[in-house]
């Protein structure tokens, strides 16, 4: 059996007719760039995460910089962000010209250790921003007790966690603004680049609206040197007529983690993902632990599964950050866990079958190394 990681054509046929019938609308209309599909797709995605303002962009990278920008954060600023991410969540900031300081994992979870963040904060700090991720939300009341604390901005990296709730909250409604990515493989993914930003404040959506598109409001009045960062007619149009249906995936993708977690549990040698009880997850991953991670996913590779690792050198240890002279001892935890994650293929259309047989060879695994 072939079990791919994910699986975006099986997706695009049980929705074919609403997809196909929105991408000819554009054409014909040719609203390539701006126009009636991108504000309604910016309506419809706050109406979803149930907020005033989404602007849309280019991508999730540039949703957290314009983010960045429009907060005036930049030359002399350091905010901090997890050790654990994708390495978007730090270049933005460093690309918005302030420094990054990296906050170690919590060791369960792998999102930020608010334990060990408030230490990191100095006068010179002017932000946090939190990432949900796997799709599963940052301890929230931490951030933003520590934030009010310190007078912080709060910003969260939603890339991996649209549609998740934290204390029956929507993810994307707790910090000064929510970035969110539709890279294909994202839990709402268009069909190429895509991202946006959300925010309850009025001033400071118009100027992320500015920065997004050369720093002007009317056609030729620039009031100052900004980005080019639009989502497209075709990409909005592909979104508007996927969400509708991100409830239901985000209810597949829970089912298929149950399952997983039910089938996984009581082996000595995994660790699996256990979700705490204010955190509602989307599954973005599931990601198990094992000491054995690189000899099992090698053996489930050749069983005909995918995998992947999220990630395999914490952001202070790549190369990238060299330059900031991070030890191994430095984030003990990020260390630990980038030897011992696995991240299982988790989809909305990943079947019952398919996870049985992921869980039979994982079991297949560690009974013949015993
Ligand atoms: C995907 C991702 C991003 C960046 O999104 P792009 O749309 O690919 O630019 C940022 N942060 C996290 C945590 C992500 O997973």
């Amino acid at each position: 059996m072939q079990v791919p990681f994910v699986d975006l054509k099986i997706q695009y046929h049980s929705i074919k007719t609403e997809i196909d019938s929105a991408i000819q609308s554009v054409i014909k209309e040719t609203a390539f760039i701006g126009g009636k599909h991108v504000k309604q797709f910016e309506m419809d995605f706050s109406r979803f995460i149930g907020i005033k303002h989404c602007v849309s962009c280019g991508n999730g990278t540039d949703a957290l910089q314009i983010t960045l920008k429009a907060l005036n954060i930049g030359h002399g600023d350091e905010v901090i962000l997890p050790a654990n991410s994708f390495i978007a969540t730090s270049e933005a900031v460093t690309a918005a010209g302030a420094k990054v300081v990296f906050c170690d994992a919590d060791e369960q979870t792998n999102n930020i250790n608010i334990k060990l963040l408030e230490p990191l904060i100095t006068s010179k700090t002017k932000a946090i921003i939190a990432v949900h991720l796997y799709g599963n939300p940052a301890d929230m009341d931490g951030v933003l007790e520590i934030a009010k604390r310190h007078q912080l901005k709060v910003i969260e990296d939603a890339a991996q966690a649209h549609g998740a709730t934290y204390k029956n909250k929507m993810i994307g409604t707790f910090g000064d603004v929510a970035c969110f990515s539709f890279y294909p493989g994202k839990n709402l993914g268009a069909y190429g680049d895509g991202g946006a930003m959300v925010t309850n404040d009025d001033e400071l959506a118009i100027k992320m609206r500015m920065w997004a598109n050369h720093g002007r409001i009317e056609k030729y009045n620039h009031e100052f040197e900004g980005y080019n960062s639009r989502l497209d007619g075709l990409q909005a149009a592909i979104l508007s007529a996927k969400l509708p249906f991100l409830n239901q995936w985000i209810e597949n993708r829970r089912t298929a983690a149950k399952q997983f977690t039910q089938q996984l549990k009581g082996l000595p040698e995994l660790i699996i993902p256990k979700e705490s009880e204010e955190c509602y997850s989307v599954y973005h991953l599931y990601v198990i632990k094992t000491k054995e991670r690189d000899k099992l996913q090698v053996f489930l590779k050749e069983k005909g599964i995918a995998t992947g690792v999220h990630y395999p050198i914490g952001l202070p240890f790549l190369k990238a950050y060299s330059y900031l002279n991070h030890s191994l001892k430095d984030f003990p935890i990020t260390a630990k866990n980038q030897k011992l994650l696995l991240s299982l293929p988790i989809y909305p259309e990943i079947n019952k079958e398919q996870i049985t047989y992921v869980t039979e060879m994982i079991k297949q695994f560690f009974n013949e190394k015993l």
